[in-house]
């Protein structure tokens, strides 16, 4: 999209007013982040959509540097050239897809380069991360068992994915389930960075530079009266026992925690120093997730997918009738629109908290979590297929 016109209409804004038009853009084109990179003579700016980083232009070096300083100001930061890594933020009013203007946090995070300092914006406080449960993508199934695990009260929820899988629109969900159903209790969160603004919920940011961490995050909400924690990520043994002490005394604790499944999950406990009894005795269960493309309703036809995919999802000897995407205006041609999140829960009950507890192979875990419905990610993104809601392609890209 480096057509002439633009680079026309960009030379006569001032830096602020280029900055406005590119977050505006992104943001009409649900953007999650804005990447400025200095390449050897340009900079090249592009946008991340539903997971994918696409181009969208490149300006000069003088205009970016222009861009650069504009942007430090607008985030507060030191005018001076940093040789170190600087991030900040600031908050604008863009017009949504309904013409209304939107209030939008902007995080900026610079990283120096040997061809200059290259900026991620990440565009915060979006109405779409904010979703309640039955629209997170869960069969029926999943849904219920997610309901079941937020609404017991006491005890911890973790979850898993890579960055970018939807995590925290599913804890946000859990948040909007609690407070719509019972105002009675005192929800407390942990956040870095904080995507969504909850209207009567007390959400706080870590602040790692002033020793805002996680784990002193946990100390002192403690003292805050909680019944339900939301923190954002644990990922030090200190913050996973004052998670682990505050669920073992009777509160609600739902976290992120950097693992490969729902199972996996277990592992990383122990990594963190939590000893098995205890993380039979506290979790509720543990979901892992991903996001995959769904596609776009406006051009979906049939699918004849390679034979070598329909055996890699184990689909040889079954009728299904695929779907792709043609590409069509509507989705720009992509053959996609939006995305869905597919899950694997792991809902404890003691036959899961004595196989763990006696040390057995994660295989008999899993057939005793069978038992009561339980499905691996491969096995839900499967049922994406069957459903016709995405493509082999895209399912084997995101789980396998
Ligand atoms: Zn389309």
């Amino acid at each position: 999209m480096d057509t002439p016109e633009k680079e026309k209409t960009a030379k006569e804004l001032t830096p602020t007013e280029a900055i406005n038009v590119i977050i505006q853009e992104a943001f009409l084109a649900g953007a999650s982040d804005i990447h400025i990179e200095p390449l050897k003579d340009k900079v090249r700016i592009r946008f991340r959509i539903n997971g994918d980083i696409i181009d969208t232009q490149t300006i000069s070096t003088e205009k970016a540097s222009l861009i650069f300083n504009s942007l430090k100001v607008m985030a507060n930061l030191p005018y001076q050239t940093s040789e170190l890594p600087e991030d900040g933020h600031f908050s604008a009013d863009f017009l949504n897809s309904e013409n209304k203007y939107e209030n939008v946090d902007i995080r900026l995070s610079v990283f120096p380069t040997i061809n200059g300092s290259a900026v991620v914006l990440r565009i915060l406080n979006r109405a779409e991360i904010l979703l309640s449960m039955k629209d997170l993508g869960m069969s029926n199934d999943d849904l219920i068992k997610l309901k079941r695990l937020s609404m017991r009260g006491y005890g911890m929820i973790l979850i898993n994915g890579p960055v970018g899988s939807g995590k925290t629109t599913t804890m946000y969900s859990i948040i909007l389930e609690l407070s719509q159903h019972d105002n009675k209790k005192n929800i407390i969160t942990l956040e870095d960075p904080i995507e969504y603004n909850f209207e009567f919920i007390r959400q706080s940011q870590i602040k790692s530079e002033i020793g805002f961490t996680f784990a002193e995050g946990m100390k002192a909400i403690l003292r805050q009266d909680p019944d339900v924690i939301m923190i954002g990520e644990i990922r030090d043994p200190e913050t996973a026992a004052y998670a682990v002490g505050a669920a073992l005394s009777g509160r609600s604790v739902f976290s992120t925690i950097h693992a490969n499944s729902a199972i996996g999950t277990l592992a990383r406990l122990v990594d963190l120093k939590i000893e098995r009894g205890l993380i039979c005795y506290v979790l509720n269960g543990t979901i892992a997730q991903r996001l995959v493309k769904k596609i776009c309703p406006a051009c979906k036809q049939d699918d004849t997918p390679p034979l070598e995919f329909i055996h890699m999802l184990g689909l040889e000897n079954e009728r299904v009738n695929y779907k792709k995407g043609a590409g069509c205006p509507k989705c720009k041609n992509t053959g996609f629109i939006g995305r869905t999140g597919i899950f694997e829960i792991l809902e404890f009950n003691d036959e899961i908290r004595s196989a763990i507890i006696e040390k057995n192979p994660i295989s008999e875990i899993i057939s005793i979590a069978r038992k009561s419905g339980f499905k691996t990610l491969l096995e839900d993104a499967v049922n994406k297929i069957r459903e016709g809601e995405t493509t082999v392609e895209e399912v084997i890209k995101i789980v396998l």
